[in-house]
């Protein structure tokens, strides 16, 4: 028969391959729980229940059944049953998906107590305030999450009874006060929920299981899945983890760990605990947490066995792992753990240093690290020598590097609002929340006055690549009056300007200027790998190790010498894409309008024998810059009319001027009248313009051969490729190639000199990739020009529609990101596969390569790589990601 579906695994059934169907949070524990570690016994409710759950509203059948089960499996295991009045078994209720998520979900604690049990947990434990302090906990928490409880009025609330209290320390009340405050909770309940706390320990479990289900959909969720990529579809996972307890008294408590130092790569002791204190608690930093290496003064026991569990972690997984651990009365347990986010720098550094220590090879190591984050590494840095005249206001902790100079703002909403005034600014708070997530994303970087390189701000910060200080605790800040006092007594107010440095945790008043990155420096050949730092040596070391493996070549977009020469410096094998239209802007403008407007042949002649030697002294000194390597010059694209003035502009001032209008721009006038085109994208542009405008490509052409054997009499090697744009039919290009192949012929009998160079087309119109077999025949290599051939093939304008509603196709999943950002692999991908096929079939060496944006995007170059492109062409600072990506495809 078909096999039946199964929902609910125990840890010990599952392991860390698992995370599609466990999430990362309850494959680890099962991986961790099968390694021999110290993990609390549990098990995990897949993904695929939670994804039946929200498509159809009820829990899959069978799914209540399997979780009987494991729960009186769990029970057995336990010796008491959940929620037992004598001697309940309490569980937790964590949230859990394939990608980590930080803090974005659910998670309820303390699941099985009421009024009967608090009291069988308080004589087990022989702790009233304990028992109470749990009790206490469950109902804030089921009531906010399970509920919808705002928050606040459990924390306004607990606040009121600390005030009675007289104290600011939650550990200041004792077990009378908390049983008052579980009262006035369960008030707030009846009040807010419209109906009482549920007593019954497995309707608790079950509402909470719902209720991490849902919170897969909640806004904040949503909002850093589409931040962060994340599918929309995956679900969440759901682990049932029976209870250990941090607050049982200060030989108790919970904390968090890293192996080695997420934002350096350092080994070391790295994390942060906090006494008599449960779960979230270090987080959200209720109380400030002491560093990870005091707890060796602690409890040196519980310090030595989770320092060797760590190592174990590290050799096993063989990355950096981060940890979320709790000690009951002297006994460690394992809560948590992942192979952790990290910083760009970090992610290179670590990746280097696990093959020193022989945990991984070169080919694994380039593979943890990407694109992305080589970017990163290549913005530029606070000039630490000219900060002279900048108050240096405090110190917090580097928690995810970069510059960030802005306004600082002390909410989210005037975040939001200020950037979408186009204002860089600083997000200011004492601690993030997920509900900060809006004005993170807005905001330029993010300075906390609390909490560790753990803490929420931290976290997601470097999960989004965005600048962040945290910990900088000598700072008061008061968000009600919108301004922080830093010490000496300099206060800052919302709007001014600070500066904060992601790399040593510094935050200025004023700008700070910026310099360039050491990765860029050597890049640029200013800095030897020998002399640089470890990153700088780490780069080295893997791009050596990527230029190695790659099969893909990567070539450079660039129209002049100086952006040719700097590519070439950044490891560029070529030229893709040289556009010639930008060699027609400037004073030369004139020219051509004067070879639009012109009435005769001879006219028309006059101008282009202008504009010919300009352009040919263009092409020399590109060629120069890339003696011995191709260069593909791309023949005139866009529109005439983009070189004349806008024709509103034009009609007002001839109008204005009335019977006084110059006679010229009268004739300019007529000229932009009709040359003027509804849908520019698709007129007269590209092999178009060549076949209607006499001369034009010809001049081109000629400025190209005499430019290369000028090159080549001066003893350079220059490699031309002549590139024809826009083509759709192959007749369009056999027209201008035999042109071409004339005047080509022609400068060789003129100057002596036989420089070959290839004739070929942009591949950019959904015919052009259809009729591929056809066009080969008179093409020696196809360019892939994708950004044409997304706006074709979608039927998409690019000016048009990033702005007006792919927002709106972003929100609804039409696509996941932008087809003009990443390849749209499944149509135009398709087309361009049709072309790379049939182009070989007619001409099996064929050169084929790409040369729209996605040249430099991760995703597409691997893309390029699978369908066997020769090369990827993008501008000149995406060319280390180009190479570094192809390494990746290949290896
Ligand atoms: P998140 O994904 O937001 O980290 P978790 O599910 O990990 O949420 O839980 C939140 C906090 O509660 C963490 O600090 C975790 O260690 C703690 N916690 C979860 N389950 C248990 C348990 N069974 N016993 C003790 N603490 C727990
Ligand atoms: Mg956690």
């Amino acid at each position: 028969g078909a096999p039946v579906p199964k929902f609910a695994y125990d840890f010990t059934e599952g392991n860390k391959d698992l995370r599609d169907l466990l999430g990362g949070k309850g494959a680890n524990l099962a991986e961790m729980t099968n390694l021999g570690l110290p993990v609390p016994p549990g098990f995990t409710i897949t993904s695929e229940a939670c994804r039946h759950y929200l498509d159809h509203g009820s829990v899959p059948e069978g799914l209540e059944a399997e979780i009987d089960e494991h729960l009186t499996v769990l029970e057995r295991q336990m010796g008491k049953r959940l929620g037992q009045p004598d001697d309940p078994l309490l569980v937790s209720v964590r949230s859990g998906a394939k990608f980590s998520m930080p803090g974005m979900m659910e998670t309820v604690l303390n699941i099985g107590l009421n009024d009967e049990s608090v009291h069988g947990l308080a004589r087990q434990a022989g702790n009233e305030r304990f028992a109470w302090d749990s009790y206490r906990r469950l109902i804030q928490m089921f009531g906010k999450t399970v509920l919808g409880i705002e928050g606040e009025v459990f924390e306004d609330a607990l606040d009121a009874a600390k005030e009675a209290k007289g104290t600011t320390d939650d550990l200041d009340l004792d077990a009378e006060d908390l049983k008052r405050l579980v009262k006035t909770y369960k008030d707030i309940v009846g009040e807010h929920a419209g109906r009482a706390f549920p007593t019954d320990p497995r309707e608790q479990m079950d509402l909470a299981v719902k209720a991490v289900f849902e919170s897969w959909n909640a806004p904040r969720a949503i909002l850093y899945r589409r931040q962060e990529r994340i599918p929309a579809d995956l679900g969440t996972a759901v682990n049932i983890v029976a209870m250990v307890f941090g607050n049982m008294g200060m030989d108790s408590g919970t904390g968090v760990a890293f192996t080695r130092d997420p934002a350096s790569g350092q080994s070391g002791v790295y994390g942060d605990y906090l006494q008599n204190a449960q779960g979230e608690d270090v987080v959200a930093g209720v109380r400030n947490t002491v560093p990870l290496a005091e707890l060796e003064q602690i409890d040196k026991k519980s310090y030595d066995e989770l320092l060797q569990i760590m190592e174990t972690l590290e050799n096993h997984y063989r990355d950096l792992c981060d940890i979320e651990f709790t000690i009951e009365r002297g006994r460690l347990w394992m809560l948590q753990t992942r192979v952790g986010k990290r910083t760009a720098a970090a992610a290179f550094r670590i990746a280097t240093q696990l093959v020193d220590q022989g945990l991984i090879d070169l080919d694994e190591a380039v593979h943890r690290v990407n694109g992305e984050q080589l970017a990163q590494l290549m913005f530029p840095r606070f000039d630490e020598s000219r900060t002279d005249g900048l108050e240096r206001l405090t110190q917090g902790m580097n928690a995810s590097p970069g510059a960030a100079v802005g306004k600082a703002v002390f909410t989210s909403e005037r975040a939001v609002e200020l950037a979408h005034d186009g204002e860089d600014v600083i997000l200011v708070r004492r601690e993030t929340t997920p509900d900060d997530l809006t004005g993170m994303i807005a905001a330029q970087g993010v300075l906390t006055s609390r909490g560790g390189k753990t803490s929420h701000a931290a976290v997601v910060a470097r999960g989004m690549g965005k600048t962040c200080v945290c910990g900088a605790e000598e700072l008061e800040i008061d968000l009600k009056e919108r301004r922080f006092e830093a010490p000496g007594g300099v206060v800052v107010e919302e709007g001014d300007v600070i500066s904060i440095d992601g790399g040593s945790g510094a935050v200025y008043l004023g700008a700070v200027p910026v310099v360039n990155s050491p990765v860029v420096e050597y890049f640029e050949g200013e800095l030897a790998a020998a002399d640089g730092d470890e990153l700088v040596q780490a780069v080295h070391r893997l791009m050596g190790h990527a230029d190695e493996q790659r099969r893909l070549l990567v070539r450079a977009n660039a129209d002049n010498a100086e952006d040719a020469a700097r590519a070439r410096r950044f490891g560029a094998q070529g030229i893709g894409l040289c556009r010639t239209e930008h060699m027609f802007l400037g004073d030369r403008r004139q020219l051509v309008e004067r070879l639009i407007l012109a009435d005769s042949a001879e006219e028309r002649q006059g101008a282009l024998d202008q504009l010919a030697p300009l352009q040919k002294q263009d092409f020399v000194e590109i060629f120069e810059a890339m003696d011995g390597l191709p260069v593909t010059v791309r023949l005139i694209d866009p529109p005439l009319h983009e070189f004349l003035p806008d024709l509103t502009d034009l009609s007002v001032k001839v109008a204005l001027a009335g019977d006084d209008a110059d006679p010229k721009d009268r004739t300019l006038l007529d000229a932009v009248r009709r040359l003027h085109e509804q849908n520019p994208m698709l007129g007269l542009r590209g092999v178009r313009l060549g076949l209607v405008i006499p001369g034009l490509f010809a001049m081109q052409v000629k400025a190209i051969a005499e430019a290369a054997a000028e090159r080549k009499r001066a003893g350079g090697d220059p490699r031309p490729e002549i590139m024809i744009p826009l083509v759709g039919a192959v007749q369009e290009l056999e027209a201008i190639r035999e042109e071409a192949l004339e005047i080509l012929t022609a400068v060789k009998e003129e100057t002596g000199v036989d420089v070959p160079a290839l004739i070929g087309t942009m591949i950019e119109l959904p015919r052009a990739a259809l009729t591929a077999g056809q066009i080969a025949e008179a093409a020696e290599f196809f360019s892939f020009g994708t950004n044409d051939l997304t706006q074709t093939t979608w039927g998409f304008s690019r000016d048009d529609v990033e702005a007006s509603f792919f927002g709106r196709y972003l929100k609804l999943g039409v696509f996941g990101v932008s087809p003009f950002e990443t390849l749209d692999q499944e149509g135009v991908g398709r087309l361009m596969r049709v072309a790379v096929e049939e182009g070989r079939r007619t001409r099996p060496d064929i050169k084929l390569g790409i040369c729209g944006e996605h040249g430099g995007d991760p995703d597409s170059v691997h893309f390029c790589h699978d369908i066997g492109l020769d090369y990827v062409s993008c501008s000149p600072f995406r060319i280390p990601v180009a190479r570094l990506e192809a390494g990746r495809a290949t290896i």
